[in-house]
């Protein structure tokens, strides 16, 4: 019996005795399928969670690679596979013990629905680095029904309320759903180096994690340089708030950069070359890496030497400090540029993320699943 069939007998033993419910979704069987309607069975809300009718879903490079397997060795996917982790909903009911939301209200899901909540991460808020691994979305244990979680790519989802954010009315739903991954992966990687005004600021690839990189770069007063392999997003990149555009794949554009940056956050989901960005750095700076190519990328060891440099990295946010960003989004006019598509669309989106043909992130408007 391999890991799939074993996860799926366990479901099965758990959903006999679980109150559960069907749910349309979007989901891969297999890492060449593509994705296609079909239904799974969801938990009967419990006093403490939610259930959220999804009204819209971004679509990150992450569900990409995870519905085709392209993580195999970190996180290999369970099949059936249903991805999103951005999702905005309205509240359609609310357990006898919730205190957050009422129904009707409006609610978001990011990356994770729960965590073990008594280890020192967990305690201090950051759930993301949980000892006992936070329950992802999707393709994690579901701890409730067996087999793995099931995302957002879905007419609705449950949660348990401390996984379920808070959205201000002022916000434009669609374009805020990108914020619960893309904007959380971006902003807490900021904030925790400090970035601020006075600072020069790197952000590599303008994709959707890119161009809320530069959004809230430019938010926190750096200076801001957008590295793009795609020439033609440039007048994109400098309205969206970069101060400087660099075409990565030209060498003397690079140079003039040499040992000049502070911190430099790199969002690329491919093969590509980090010591040239290490370069960048100037001495004690740092190259933060939240973009996860599949394959190990090669690093030479004196670009860091010299110059005291630090590689690092960052998985996302904790829920406390994905409710400031929201909030912080709210006060400043923060959104997601975004490309709404119907989830017939799918699996054409995913092949233009493959090209880097995005502007900048493509949100799937769920009525078009009913
Ligand atoms: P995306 O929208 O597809 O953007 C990726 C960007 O990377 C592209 O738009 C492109 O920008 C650049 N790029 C793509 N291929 C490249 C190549 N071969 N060489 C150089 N640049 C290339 O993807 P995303 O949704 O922003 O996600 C980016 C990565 O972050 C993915 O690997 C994803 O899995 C990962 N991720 C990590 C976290 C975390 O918590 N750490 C969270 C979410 C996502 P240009 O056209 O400007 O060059
Ligand atoms: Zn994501």
């Amino acid at each position: 019996m391999n890991e799939a069939t074993l996860a799926i007998a366990t479901q099965d033993e758990k959903q006999s005795t679980q109150k559960t419910y069907p749910a349309k979704v979007y989901s891969a069987r297999s890492a060449t399928s593509g994705m296609a309607p079909s239904s799974i069975q969801r938990r009967a809300p419990r006093p403490e969670d939610v259930q959220i009718e999804i009204l819209y879903c971004g679509v990150c490079h992450s569900d990409l690679h995870q519905v085709r397997n392209e993580w195999v060795s970190a996180m290999p996917t369970v099949y059936p596979c249903v991805p999103g982790h951005e999702i905005v909903g309205r509240v359609v009911k609310a357990g006898s013990a919730v205190k957050k939301f009422k129904e009707g209200d409006i609610a978001a899901v990011g990356c994770m629905v729960d965590s073990c909540g008594v280890c020192p991460s967990c305690r201090e808020g950051n759930e993301q680095f949980c000892d006992k691994v936070a329950t992802f979305t999707y393709n994690s244990e579901d701890k409730h029904l067996g087999g793995v979680t099931y995302g957002g790519y879905a007419d609705s989802i449950v949660v348990n309320e401390n996984f379920a954010l808070r959205v201000s009315p002022r916000l434009d739903l669609a374009a805020t759903a990108p914020l619960l991954c893309a904007g959380i992966t971006t902003y807490s990687p900021l904030r925790h180096w400090n970035v601020k005004k006075g600072q020069k600021v790197g952000v590599v690839g303008l994709g959707g994690l890119g161009h809320m990189a530069v959004k809230f770069a430019n938010a926190f007063g750096a200076n801001v340089v957008l590295f793009t392999t795609s020439a033609n997003k440039t007048s994109d990149a400098l309205r969206l708030g970069a101060h400087e555009v660099v075409i990565s794949k030209n060498p003397a554009e690079m140079q003039k950069h040499l040992a000049s940056f502070d911190f430099i956050l790199d969002t690329v989901s491919a093969q590509h070359d980090l010591n040239a960005y290490i370069d960048l750095l100037k001495r004690d700076g740092t190259l933060t890496m939240v973009g996860a190519p599949p394959t190990p990328l090669p690093l030479g060891a004196f670009g860091l030497l010299f110059k005291r440099r630090q590689l690092a990295g960052s998985i996302i946010g904790g829920i406390r400090e994905t409710q400031e960003m929201l909030d912080f989004c709210a006060e400043h006019g923060i959104t997601a540029d975004i490309e709404r598509i119907r989830i017939q669309q799918v699996n054409e989106a995913f092949e233009r993320l493959l090209k880097s043909d995005v502007k900048y992130r493509f949100v799937i408007d769920m009525s078009s699943l009913k």
